[in-house]
């Protein structure tokens, strides 16, 4: 968190609280901007590192190992930068080592240090792709974020359900990776009212009317069908 002054931060939650209609000074309210100001600094507190140090520290021994790597529901806590509404869910991982891997903590630990910031679901899926393949270099990384929403279920349009967003990063020719597609893996929406986002792709996006699958992946020029 950036130095502010600490008494200047104090009056300005205590303005919000004014804002909304209730006294700053009533009992249960009086220690609330200090308790808000902890928790906010916990939940920007992605700011503070950075991704590439989580993903600096190899584990050695992938040159023989061709699966699949997957980590699915790593949780997710972060806040909507055009509301500062908390968006919340979960995240897939799978990416296909080439030489490298990483521990599977510390693709919980990317999540949490880009998810702590002021962030949009759709950057926030693509920064961890883009770290991993950047820190990993794989055959290909496919990223699902599946997260509700505050803003958006809470107010204005008070659409219900999950937003899933996806990313793949596909820097192979490698046979093996055109055989494991890694969005295969990936589940299908859960709730009525699911909206897609596009898949954004090295090569292309997908429509968002249909949702992506291995095949739709393909087509947009990921691993290549005959
Ligand atoms: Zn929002």
């Amino acid at each position: 968190m950036t130095l502010v002054d600490h008494d200047k931060l104090l009056a300005a939650v205590r303005l919000l609280i004014e804002a909304g209609g209730d006294d700053p000074a009533r009992e249960g309210l009086r220690e609330t901007p200090e308790r808000f100001l902890r928790a906010w600094k916990e939940w920007t507190s992605g700011y503070d590192e950075k991704a590439m140090d989580v993903l600096k520290s190899f584990d050695d021994g992938a040159a023989n190992y061709d699966e699949l790597v997957i980590v699915r529901d790593i949780p997710v806590y972060s806040l909507c930068e055009h509301h500062l509404a908390p968006f919340f869910g979960v995240a897939h991982i799978g990416y296909l080592p080439r030489e490298r891997i990483v521990g599977l903590s510390k693709l919980n630990r990317l999540v949490g240090v880009l998810s702590r910031r002021l962030q949009v679901q759709e950057r926030l899926t693509t920064q961890i792709a883009d770290a991993l393949q950047t820190a990993l270099r794989p055959h290909g990384v496919a990223v699902m974020l599946e997260c509700r929403h505050m803003c958006m279920e809470s107010r204005g349009i008070r659409q219900p359900g999950a937003s899933m967003v996806s990313a793949c990063r596909n820097s192979s020719q490698s046979p093996r990776a055109a055989r494991a597609p890694a969005a295969s893996w990936m589940p299908r929406p859960r709730a009525a009212g699911t909206t897609w986002s596009p898949w954004t792709c090295a090569s292309g996006t997908v429509p968002s009317d249909e949702p992506p699958s291995a095949t739709r992946i393909c087509a947009a020029g990921h691993s290549p069908r005959p």
